[in-house]
Order: C-alpha cells, then structure tokens, then sequence
C-alpha cells in the first residue's frame, strides 16, 4: 500500500514524518500523476478553503474525486476532514467538499474563544487516552447510519469513521502519538 500525503497546504510534513516512523514510504501529492501513483491519501489540517482552491487549480479535483468514489482509503484531519465531508456548515459558498464520508461539519465549531485547546479524549480501540490538539477545529453535527463515531469532545464527534474513510476534527500528527495513523494503515489491509 503506498500512502500519499496532499502536499498542497498545511501541516502536511508532520503527516509525512509519522506514516514514516509507522514504516510506511509516504509520498507527497502535489499533482494528478502522484495521486494516481498511491492507494490512500491523507488530508493534511490547514484552510480547508485555500486548499479547495488549490486542488482546483492544481488539477487535483476531479481525479481525487473520483478516486474517493471508487473508494480510495483518506484520512482527512481537521481541515481534511471538512474536505471529506459530505456537507460543511459555515464554510465559504465556493468551497467544495467530496462526500466521502456521511457527516456534516460545522468549520471552527468550537467557536472563536477556544480557537486551540487541547484534551485526553477515550477513542474506541485504542487503549489509554488520545492527547488530542485541536486548533480551529471543526466538529460533526449530523452523520449517516453509516459513519462510526469514534470518539467525541464537549459532546460532539470528532473521530469518525465510514468504511475506508477516517477523520479527526484535531492535529494527530503535531503529537508523537502514532496510534491514529496506525489505525488508518491497519483499516487499509
Ligand atoms: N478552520 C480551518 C478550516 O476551516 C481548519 C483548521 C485546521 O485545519 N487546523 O479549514
């Protein structure tokens, strides 16, 4: 399995060092010919609507969405779970989002007082508490039958998972803790 990072904005670097340390050759995705050359792909957090406009501009749009609609394994973080979800509540009107898991967002839900906070939240299959960083970080206010909650924070989901999708509404990778992307390799196999 050859996992791919967007490299487009945001933290992806991060991303890149801990699929590394889990023994997984990440690869950065910048255009259609590198998304094409990976099975799965993380979403890096970042602007989810500076980077909608990149992968417009870059070409990436229509063949990630595609791929996603074939069923192509994601984890979106934070502004990539927003990119993932099937509908976002106060996002930008020409921001676009690829419906590859059932949920929808509130962007910055947290509101604007708590811009970053950061907490120990209990996630189902993984034992002792995830320390979780969140910044700016949106949560799920509605989701499908279909869409596992994971773990919640204040109440709402912030780890959710739908077949090979897996999003996190916080930062996994700022954390030396690997067990997310472990997690999402593991669901690839
Ligand atoms: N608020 C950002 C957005 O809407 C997400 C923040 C983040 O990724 N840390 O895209």
């Amino acid at each position: 399995m050859k996992v791919g990072v967007l490299a487009l904005q945001g933290a992806f670097a991060r991303h890149v060092d801990a699929l590394r340390a889990l023994g997984s050759p990440a690869q950065l995705v910048r255009t259609p010919i590198q998304l094409d050359d990976v099975d799965a792909l993380v979403i890096p957090g970042g602007e989810s609507t500076t980077m909608s406009k990149l992968l417009a501009s870059s070409g990436l749009a229509q063949p990630l969405a595609e791929r996603l609609a074939d069923g192509m394994g994601a984890f979106g973080t934070c502004a990539g779970m927003i990119l993932l979800a099937r509908e976002v509540l106060d996002g930008r009107a020409d921001q676009s989002s690829y419906a590859a898991i059932d949920v929808t967002v509130r962007r910055n839900a947290f509101g604007r007082q708590v811009d970053s906070f950061e907490a120990d939240l209990d996630v189902v299959g993984l034992g002792a508490p995830f320390h979780a960083i969140f910044i700016r970080a949106p949560f799920v206010e509605d989701l499908g039958p279909g869409v596992e909650v994971l773990a919640s924070a204040e109440g709402h989901p912030v780890v959710c998972r739908q077949g090979p999708v897996l999003v996190a509404a916080f930062h996994p990778e700022l954390t030396p803790d690997r067990r997310l992307h472990q997690m999402f390799l593991d669901q690839l196999h």
